[in-house]
């Protein structure tokens, strides 16, 4: 049976994403493609070519524990976590992104959609500092701005009230810090410059970024010029 099929019938079975990612060694972005049950051929292909080596499920299953364990004395008031996906790149090692979408929650109250974004990469090489860090970090935020939803100002992203969100989420105090002290894979790092042709706005992009602006074009969505590899 082709792993193509397999999954079909994994989600024809009513198993769950957490499930079929334990069974089938796929792609992480499937999650999102299992959610919505796409059903045509091409985009199963499309998702079975980016492949991850054996160990990724295994990683996204250990984050996820300890994501929820984090969560656990939160999970009445504020409810479940959002979504979270793992497809950070570079040197991003967590990120909570709210996106502009609003839906109506069941209580009828304008929500604020949330996703929760995590770099595998980086959670293998730093697993334990990832885990007891970057994890809470990130819902220390969720857990911030939940908090504050009815203040008018702007929770600063790690202000006091981020701060506190750490400290009930059980952070240890050297813990507590902006960022990560991660060592970046060089094959992931910002370095090569590229140029607009047109306005010549700089950018710098990672190795394996500037190979794809090398075979398509890249636009400048603010002129429409396209950028050019300068190396
Ligand atoms: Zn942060
Ligand atoms: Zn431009």
């Amino acid at each position: 049976m082709t792993k193509g099929k397999q999954i079909k019938q994994l989600i024809q079975e009513g198993k769950d994403n957490t499930y079929i990612l334990s069974k089938v060694d796929t792609t992480l972005n499937s999650i999102r493609w299992y959610r919505s049950q796409m059903k045509s051929d091409k985009i199963i292909n499309k998702v079975l070519k980016h492949k991850f080596d054996q160990g990724t499920v295994p990683l996204i299953l250990k984050i996820k524990e300890v994501r929820d364990k984090f969560w656990k004395p939160f999970l009445e008031e504020f409810g479940v976590l959002p979504e979270t996906r793992f497809d950070l790149k570079g040197g991003t090692a967590g990120q909570v992104r709210y996106t502009t979408k609003f839906f109506l929650s069941s209580n009828m109250r304008m929500t604020k959609a949330i996703c929760l974004r995590f770099n595998l990469q980086l959670a293998k090489d730093n697993l334990t500092d990832f885990l007891a860090r970057t994890v809470p970090h990130e819902l220390a935020h969720i857990l911030a701005n939940a908090r504050n939803m009815k203040t008018t100002r702007k929770v600063p992203p790690h202000g006091l009230e981020w701060r506190k969100a750490c400290k009930d989420l059980g952070m240890a105090i050297h813990r507590i810090t902006r960022c990560h002290d991660y060592e970046v894979p060089k094959t992931s790092r910002k370095s090569v410059p590229t140029e607009c042709e047109y306005c010549h706005k700089k950018m710098y992009v990672s190795p394996a970024k500037a190979e794809r602006m090398r075979q398509d074009k890249y636009y400048h969505t603010n002129c429409m010029g396209f950028f050019e590899v300068l190396d």
